[in-house]
């Protein structure tokens, strides 16, 4: 089996899910030959607040708000695969939240986490992006800021720092420079070298990729195949600098969104082509006819929709929470799938289902393999015995994250108020778990956008229902939570 999973790639920015760019041409004959989820539901976001639904079927807060990543001994789809007999191997593309200090490695054979890359610098972006630091040049700027910020002038003087340094930065010479994480290409490359050293044994492969996450650099090729031209590496940074300007309102922000999702989407390409390079290699090896292929993202990402950028934990409006989801089973005809929200929760206990294994009891996700096959909905009230075998009815949806917490090293950042979702088929509730807290009910049917938080009549009967899903998530939370993994995953913290 293959897990692949990409980094802030949105649903609707891709082909299959409608998107009028070809982002996913690959992807897009894929889908005709497999399951597509038209409203798969992350249980968290960003990250650190994602992964355990992924690969653990646990909701991200499930052991506390200061607990993150996976608990030490927590079962997870590679922990079960590999007691099963699978050869396991998991390559992520230098994200510092999936990690062995998270518990990531768990159940793996082989981990590459790839967080020792580095782009070859060349001389000029090592001068261009050192920060003023100590130096006489650095002094004099801070002089300059704060008389300035005494004055009422610091928009002025962060344009003119801006300007300045986007001047003085000379011209990159490659984006390839300029790149942040490793290319697909480079995983996909290492994921070839795994299979072939697997021999006949079945496994469990896992990609994480960052193409689309910021900062946007994606290969020239890709971009060139989207639009039509070459990239310009110092417009790319320029765009990327300009675009991470805290000083900036969205109105002069959004003068340059277009260029910057161009940038994105590029990495979404490339992400196309390199799965498709995997799958070519799998064909060859003659594994692809016996191989389950599944594929999404651990959020999505804003691009000043609601005033947003990036996947800050602020919002959980469609454009983050709402991801792309192809499950492809050999043998299996893609048959049209119901547009019950499928949480993240179920995606473990589904894949395993299909490979015939049994998922542990600690999962809290129910498999919906049945329900796919069948096209059967799976959302109304759920069942409360989570072992029957067949089709299952679940919950909405249930999203949750530490509000605004943008760095879970920090655990002052990681013991915000909790902002939870919750998500049915037509509507979301959003409340932050406060003292006060009201919370907002938007119909996704009305209101795509989520421009407008209804709050008058026909929504009550709605709004209880909500209520009262989010109610009994946060009693779950503290009666089912196991104190022996929130034990080991607080100890595993303090070394
Ligand atoms: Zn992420």
């Amino acid at each position: 089996m293959v897990l692949v999973t990409v980094d802030c790639l949105r649903a609707d920015h891709c082909g299959l899910y409608g998107y009028s760019r070809p982002t996913t041409p690959f992807l897009d004959v894929l889908a005709s030959e497999s399951f597509v989820v038209p409203a798969a539901i992350v249980a968290g976001a960003p990250t650190y607040y994602s992964f355990p639904g992924i690969l653990a079927s646990r909701m991200p807060l499930a052991l506390g708000r200061d607990v993150v990543g996976l608990a030490p001994g927590e079962s997870t789809l590679a922990t079960v695969l590999r007691e099963s007999g699978y050869a396991t191997g998991a390559f992520s593309a230098g994200n510092p939240y999936i990690s062995p200090r998270f518990g990531y490695d768990q159940g793996f054979e082989v981990f590459h986490d790839f967080l020792d890359f580095e782009a070859q610098p060349t001389q000029e972006t090592v001068s261009a992006e050192t920060p003023p630091g100590d130096s006489v040049r650095g002094h004099l700027n801070r002089s300059i800021e704060s008389f300035a910020g005494a004055l009422g002038l610091s928009r002025l003087y962060n344009e003119l720092y801006f300007q300045y340094r986007m001047k003085i930065a000379p011209a990159a010479e490659s984006v390839d420079a300029l790149r942040k994480f490793p290319s697909a290409e480079i995983l996909v490359n290492q994921a070839q070298s795994w299979l072939a050293s697997v021999g006949q044994r079945p496994f469990f492969l896992w990609l994480h990729l960052m193409d689309p996450h910021a900062p946007y650099y994606p290969p020239n090729e890709a971009y060139r195949e989207l639009a039509g031209r070459d990239i310009e590496p110092g417009r790319a940074r320029y765009l990327n600098e300009y675009w991470n300007r805290s000083d900036l309102t969205p109105a002069r922000l959004s003068r340059k969104r277009d260029e910057v999702v161009q940038l994105y989407d590029a990495g979404i390409r490339w992400v196309d082509r390199q799965a498709a390079r995997l799958v070519d290699s799998l064909r060859q090896r003659h594994l692809w006819d016996d191989c389950v292929f599944a594929l999404t993202a651990d959020h999505g990402e804003e691009f000043l929709e609601h005033g947003g950028r990036y996947h800050s934990p602020v919002r959980l409006s469609e454009e983050i929470v709402r991801v792309p989801l192809l499950i492809r089973v050999p043998g299996e005809r893609g048959v049209k799938v119901p547009a019950s929200p499928m949480s993240h929760l179920h995606l473990a206990p589904t894949l395993l289902e299909i490979m015939g294994v049994q998922a542990p009891t600690a999962f809290q996700g129910r498999s919906l393999w049945t329900n796919l096959q069948r096209e059967m909905a799976w959302d109304g009230p759920a069942v409360a015995d989570p072992t029957t075998a067949g089709p299952a009815i679940v919950g909405p949806a249930i999203i949750e994250c530490a509000y605004g917490c943008t760095n879970p090293f920090r655990a002052e950042s990681r013991s915000a108020s909790r902002l939870l979702g919750v998500r049915d088929a037509r509507f979301k509730l959003v409340i932050r778990i406060e003292p006060g807290a009201t919370e907002e009910v938007y119909d996704l049917e009305a209101d795509p956008a989520e421009m407008r938080p209804s709050t008058d009549g026909p929504a009550l009967e709605t709004r209880k229902r909500l209520l009262q899903a989010a109610r009994e998530h946060m009693e779950r939370t503290v009666s089912a939570r196991d104190p022996v993994m929130r034990l080991r995953a607080r100890l595993r913290d303090l070394r």
